[in-house]
């Protein structure tokens, strides 16, 4: 059926094709994540450059048809604009929206992986520690979608544990001195640590970020959930800028190098 739908939509990136179109991958409140056309847009003077933009909230009016859909207009909502005035905050937004693209396949439905990303841009856009709140905003996406670290407990018999833990990144959780036998990826995780993880997994939204963390802490944090991230999702996330994504155009034949 063809009809004109409005919604509001994060962008999470946009790839140029053919001469001067793009297509944008959009985070939506009502259908996940969805692959839209939006004609024209990479040219320069084109109304919908801003909305092409990656990390920016928009009002989109979609004209769908067949399950694809294209952009007939939009306004932005709100631009983020402390994070593309920041090289560290524009590079775990990247990392951020790659893992939110990734993750969204896994989604049930009944999770809101759009207020969490709200929440994250704005913590990335406002504060100063991006690599906390980029970190923090995985885990939590992690959760949603049903992969949280099991935490307290042995992840084989439930056996209630004090720390510090044996965790296993293969096992994906805690595990009792029984069930670590045959287990080669023991790491320990002290109470702190776990306590962090566990504000990351089950706070409320609006609490999520505003969390103080003690710098040790936070870098300790920060790369423990990446390693458990990557493991879980099989996939590496280096958070490199993709020039596409960023708009960054080429002059003549010269290349963008990574
Ligand atoms: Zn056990």
């Amino acid at each position: 059926m063809n009809r004109n739908i409005t919604l509001k939509a994060f962008t999470l990136s946009a790839f140029k094709i053919k001469e001067a179109d793009r297509l944008l991958h959009l985070l939506t409140k009502e259908h996940g994540l969805i692959t839209a056309y939006a004609g024209g847009a990479a040219r320069p003077k084109s109304r919908l450059v801003a909305c092409s933009t990656p990390f920016t909230l928009n009002e989109f009016e979609l004209y769908t048809h067949k399950g694809r859909y294209s952009v007939k207009n939009a306004d932005v909502i709100y631009a983020f604009a402390g994070i593309r005035e920041d090289f560290d905050k524009l590079s775990e937004a990247s990392r951020l929206a790659q893992v939110f693209e990734d993750a969204t396949r896994f989604e049930s439905g009944d999770t809101d992986l759009f207020e969490l990303f709200g929440y994250a841009l704005y913590a990335l856009a406002d504060r100063d520690w991006p690599q906390l709140h980029a970190a923090l905003a995985a885990l939590r996406l992690l959760a949603a979608i049903g992969l949280a670290p099991f935490i307290g407990r042995c992840v084989t018999c439930q056996a209630a544990l004090t720390a510090p833990y044996a965790f296993s990144f293969q096992a994906s959780g805690t595990l009792c001195k029984t069930h670590r036998r045959d287990i080669y990826d023991l790491m320990p995780l002290n109470e702190n640590l776990a306590a962090l993880l566990r504000h990351a997994v089950s706070a409320p939204l609006p609490r999520l970020f505003t969390v103080q963390v003690p710098h040790g802490l936070g870098i300790d944090m920060i790369e423990w959930i990446w390693h458990y991230l990557e493991y879980q999702l099989e996939k590496a996330y280096p958070g490199l800028l993709m020039p596409e994504a960023l708009d960054i155009s080429t002059k003549g034949n010269d290349t963008v190098e990574i």
